[in-house]
């Protein structure tokens, strides 16, 4: 699955999944925007990709604000001179059970997750429609599928990705732009370590793998949907899971 010469923009890139698939990326040949919230940590893993061999460039963003996410975007055409693949990782969660989440708590969510989705699918399609080429990756959750205590707001979200990713790939398809979304299962990062122990084994529990999965097992579904490997593949739902919830 070779991207040589493609530029990818990465949402949520400077740390868990969003950090491995742009490495991964990286080592795929890929030149990588890394966009994140935190820019240190972008710069950091625009260092790490300049070390692979790869161009990497860190760009601050809040996916959730029209400008910034326009302006990642731009960065890509600003510095490597186009946008190939887009991939919208920036997450965050909020949980509390229904009759004590705030409407703060809830609007958050759904702005970093589906608004910020849209902006970022919307500025980065500008380009893609022309050049009638394209890879849109959305980062959903199997918690869309199945729901989960506590993540009204979550589970909303993630399951309003996928309505969007089949909406938008009806939309693009025309013009040779994949739109395809993946929902990981319980993957270590600092998102799922906040966890208490006992509800972690719990979890595990239910994976028929058994095991916690690693940032890369979700990298290496979203290069397989970065790549010509998927061209005939758009509106799909790739479940990253270990099994769980199959
Ligand atoms: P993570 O380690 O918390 O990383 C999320 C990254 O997104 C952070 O770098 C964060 O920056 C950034 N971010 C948050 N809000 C942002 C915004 N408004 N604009 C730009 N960047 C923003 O989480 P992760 O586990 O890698 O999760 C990545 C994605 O996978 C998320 O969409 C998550 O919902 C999804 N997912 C994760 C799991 C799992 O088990 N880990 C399972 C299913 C789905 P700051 O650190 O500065 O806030």
């Amino acid at each position: 699955m070779n991207l040589e010469g493609k530029v990818a923009v990465v949402t949520g890139a400077g740390q868990g999944i969003g950090r491995e698939i742009s490495l991964f990326y990286a080592k795929h040949g890929a030149n990588v925007v890394v966009g994140d919230l935190n820019l240190d940590s972008a710069e950091q893993v625009a260092r790490e990709i300049e070390e692979i061999g790869s161009k990497g460039f860190a760009q601050k963003v809040d996916v959730s604000e029209k400008e910034s996410a326009q302006g990642l975007i731009q960065a890509a055409i600003d510095h490597f001179g186009g946008i190939d693949i887009l991939v919208n990782n920036a997450g965050i969660t909020r949980d509390a059970m229904l009759h004590k989440m705030t409407e703060e708590q809830f609007e958050q969510v759904l702005d970093v997750h589906m608004k910020g989705t849209f902006l970022c699918m919307q500025a980065a399609t500008v380009h893609m429609r022309q050049k009638q080429k394209g890879k849109i990756v959305n980062i959903s959750s199997i918690a869309g599928k199945v729901g989960n205590m506590g993540q009204v707001n979550y589970a909303g979200a993630k399951a309003g990705i996928v309505g969007m990713t089949k909406a938008a790939a009806k939309e693009l398809a025309k013009f040779q732009v994949n739109v395809n979304a993946v929902q990981p299962g319980f993957i270590d990062t600092d998102m799922t370590r906040a966890v208490p122990e006992k509800v972690r084994q719990l979890k595990i529990a239910e994976i028929p793998m058994q095991r916690v999965g690693e940032p890369l097992d979700i990298a290496k579904a979203v290069l397989f949907l970065s790549s010509d490997y998927s061209d005939y593949m758009t509106g799909n739902v790739l479940e990253v899971t270990g099994g769980r919830f199959m």
